[in-house]
């Protein structure tokens, strides 16, 4: 077996059915909170889609959205002049392109205001579970270290997992390698001796 699968194998049996930690019922809620998850913990971003989510339940309703109110109620998400704006415009462009739905394929939602490949592929997966490979930081990280990508932009280490993951594991991959980027292969000291990829694991850095 090669290392690419014996880590998928090996990462799923450690997070079976792995779940997005953002909280949401359709792709347009995913994708208003995973705009606002951009530094922000999921938590924080929970706690305020738990009532945002109320309120604004169509494009329509955040296209109409006034701006000055709009980010006093995601304020605790942190950059929320910046991320108003952009989910204000996000919508306004679901409503004059998309008829109000937020689209199933990546070459549309790419071209959302402030949506890039890697909300993009988030959404693609997680709501429309089509496979896909969103890199994210954590992603990011977790793919150097084990030796899956050398590469440092997303972009690039998007298309180096996707020739090493098989492709129905896309989404499962993603979400398992966040979830280990978050509890196990932290940023700052990582907890190596807890973690089921230690044997496969190339990262010279790696605790001893
Ligand atoms: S061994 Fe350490 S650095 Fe390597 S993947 Fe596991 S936690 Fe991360």
């Amino acid at each position: 077996m090669s290392s690419a699968k014996q880590i998928v194998k090996k990462l799923l049996q450690a997070y079976p059915e792995p779940e997005i930690e953002l909280n949401h019922s359709n792709a347009l809620e995913l994708l208003v909170a995973t705009i606002l998850s951009a530094q922000c913990t999921d938590q924080r971003v929970n706690e305020v889609t738990r009532e945002l989510f109320k309120k604004y339940r169509k494009a329509e309703d955040y296209a109409r959205a006034n701006q000055a109110e709009f980010e006093k109620e995601i304020k605790p998400t942190g950059f929320y002049k910046n991320k108003a704006r952009q989910i204000i415009s996000c919508c306004k462009d679901l409503v004059e392109r998309f008829g109000g739905r937020v689209p199933d394929n990546l070459d549309d939602l790419v071209t959302l205001s402030g949506v890039g490949r890697k909300t993009a592929n988030l959404v693609l997966g997680v709501a429309f579970k089509k496979p896909a490979i969103a890199v994210d930081t954590h992603v990011q990280r977790v793919s150097r270290r084990l030796g899956l990508t050398q590469e440092e932009k997303p972009d690039k280490i998007e298309q180096d997992l996707m020739k090493k993951i098989p492709k129905d594991k896309w989404t499962d991959f993603t979400l398992a390698m966040i979830l280990h980027g978050r509890r196990v292969c932290k940023a700052r000291r990582p907890l190596c001796k807890e973690c089921v990829l230690y044997k496969e694991c190339q990262w010279e850095g790696k605790e001893k």
